[in-house]
């Protein structure tokens, strides 16, 4: 285990009811220097859009930010506690993978692929991690597994396996199961890019219900209709840095970057 060098002082919330602080991360894959400092800031109960073009370091920041990946540098708040990090007076001292995973089982992840586990029924995906990782009692977790179906629209699917279901349907299991963790922050990755287009739709209004519930959401996506309307933030990232963010009306309609009007001449 090693010290880290960050300064304590600095590694504090930047924003009032900040839930997500991102502050200065680098990301490098050996040489390939994939996040250059990258700042940002999400406040509770807020929806943030991330655009920008493939191999800009969107992923990658989703993935430091659950600590599936390490940051070289800078440092990342999730509701004021250190990602992978404890404080010990002045010091940082790096978690053990246990409370690594307890850290991640508060911050939802939905992959563009769903990652449903296929030898398990959609009920036991969702009480998986909550008896798992959290000790929940299975019947308790049932329960709250069978609120989530329903209100992801598939009561119905409880005792189906993943590959009896729709793309659609599949993504909607993985939002449910990631809600089941009570996530402070849910992180989403193209949730909808693998799907067909028609599928699109019934995936993206459980976001949108999440949304008008107040859950704390950072969404990946190129689709900029659903960014329009329930973004509080777009951010557009290019080049492993975030090249300008706002109001979904001024970074959609008046990007002040020419390479943020570039990308948005492309997908638009
Ligand atoms: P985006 O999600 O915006 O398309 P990514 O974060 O996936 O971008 O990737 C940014 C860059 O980092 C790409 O060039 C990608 O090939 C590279 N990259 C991502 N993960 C790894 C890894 N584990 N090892 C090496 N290179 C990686
Ligand atoms: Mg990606």
């Amino acid at each position: 285990m090693s010290d880290v060098t960050v300064a304590v002082k600095d590694a504090t919330p930047t924003v009032d009811d900040v839930m997500v602080d991102v502050h200065g991360v680098h990301k490098s894959f050996g040489p390939l220097e994939v996040l250059r400092g990258v700042d940002l800031q999400v406040r509770a109960g807020e929806v943030t859009v991330v655009l920008g073009p493939s191999g800009s370091g969107k992923s990658t920041l989703l993935r430091t930010i659950n600590h599936l990946e390490k940051v070289d540098r800078g440092w990342i708040g999730v509701d004021g506690e250190l990602i992978g990090y404890r404080r010990a007076g002045s010091r940082l001292h790096e978690l053990k993978e246990k409370d690594v995973l307890k850290q991640r089982a508060r911050i939802g992840f939905v992959f563009q692929n769903f990652n449903l586990f296929p030898h398990l029924t959609v009920l036991d995906n969702l009480i998986e991690a909550p008896v798992s990782a959290l000790r929940r009692p299975r019947k308790a977790a049932q329960e709250t597994a069978r609120r989530l179906l329903d209100r992801v629209g598939l009561a119905d699917k409880a005792d189906a396996y993943p590959r009896q279901l729709s793309g659609g349907q599949q993504q909607r299991v993985a939002i449910a199961r990631a809600l089941a963790l009570e996530p402070k922050v849910l992180l989403f990755d193209e949730p909808t890019s693998a799907l067909d287009p028609e599928l699109v739709g019934e995936v993206l209004d459980v976001i949108k219900d999440l949304a008008r519930t107040g859950t704390t959401m950072i969404v990946v996506t190129h689709e900029i209709g659903f960014a329009r309307e329930v973004a509080d933030t777009v951010v557009f990232m290019d080049g492993g840095v975030v090249v300008e963010q706002g109001p979904p009306a001024a970074v959609l309609d008046h990007p002040r970057h020419e390479r943020t009007r570039a990308f948005l001449s492309k997908v638009l």
